[in-house]
């Protein structure tokens, strides 16, 4: 019989590959397929302890990309993710919730409770409000979507006091004027739902490439004097091609399979939520 120091074997693989990141505290706001393969990359990694937060539950048509499966059908996401987590021996709590539906003071204690929230889900509401409450609470935010068929997708990270944020970066899509009220702006995030790009079916194998390059990010805004710093540089965000050809209207943004664009934040006032201005900062 052979005793297994599962801490010490885990910890000798990551040498010289990440920070120290097992006091980390990462919020996975959503806990869908692409929540699901970054909060696995993360724990792997050596990230602490983990909040995951999602009111769904798992059916069929997730397991051709989620990373939990036909064990946990019909379980909610938030557990089953949670307990995906806790197999790599981290700690995670799971909350059936929907983020909706917290009040703003609960959002922002569960928020200040963490380092990183890591946003990934499909709706613009969420994520919005996300946003608002990492601004609120002076913590990192990483908001990742997926494009069409998860071809491809975007990320948009947010550091405390430097801006940008994810409403610098694309609160155009929100159609909202920019000097309305913190309230009045809830409803229009609630509003942009009926325009929300629609996510449709696409593979593991697809997404997996967008949750690499998110988790990656993560690990650049927890530890970043780290080997991943500056992944995304100041001012601007990514865009990402997986391994497909780029088609429809993916096609005017990218050119090649595999693509990472760099793109740049502008606005032409300062930002409603941050305060973020492109030539004044913050
Ligand atoms: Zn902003």
């Amino acid at each position: 019989m052979e005793l297994v120091d599962v801490e010490r074997g885990l910890e000798s693989r990551r040498i010289g590959v990440g920070g120290n990141l097992a006091e980390s505290r990462v919020l996975l706001v959503g806990a869908g397929s692409l929540g699901s393969m970054v909060g696995l990359l993360l724990a792997q990694a050596g990230v602490g302890h983990f909040v995951v937060l999602d009111i769904d539950r798992l059916d069929a048509a997730n397991l051709s990309r989620h990373a939990c499966g036909l064990d946990d059908l019909g379980r909610s996401k938030a557990q089953a993710v949670a307990h995906l987590l806790t197999r790599r021996a981290v700690s995670a709590e799971a909350n059936d919730l929907d983020l909706l539906t917290l009040s703003e003071a609960d959002l922002d204690r569960l928020v200040g409770s963490v380092d990183l929230v890591v946003a990934t889900t499909d709706s613009p509401a969420a994520q919005f409000t996300a946003n608002e409450s990492c601004v609120r609470a002076g913590r990192l935010g990483l908001f990742a979507g997926a494009y069409e068929r998860a071809a491809g997708g975007e990320i948009i990270a947010y550091r405390p006091n430097s801006g940008p944020c994810l409403f610098c970066a694309v609160g155009f899509r929100v159609e909202v004027a920019p000097d309305v009220a913190p309230k009045e702006r809830r409803q229009a995030y609630q509003d942009a739902q009926q325009h929300r790009m629609v996510a449709e079916p696409g593979l593991g194998v697809d997404l997996a490439f967008l949750a690499s390059a998110t988790a990656a990010i993560a690990l650049s805004l927890l530890d970043p004097a780290g080997s991943r710093a500056g992944l995304i540089p100041a001012g601007c965000f990514l865009l990402l091609h997986g391994g497909s050809a780029p088609r429809e209207s993916l096609a005017d943004i990218f050119h090649h399979p595999f693509e990472a664009l760099v793109a740049r934040v502008s606005r032409n006032e300062a930002c409603p939520v941050c305060g973020w201005h492109p030539t004044a900062g913050i």
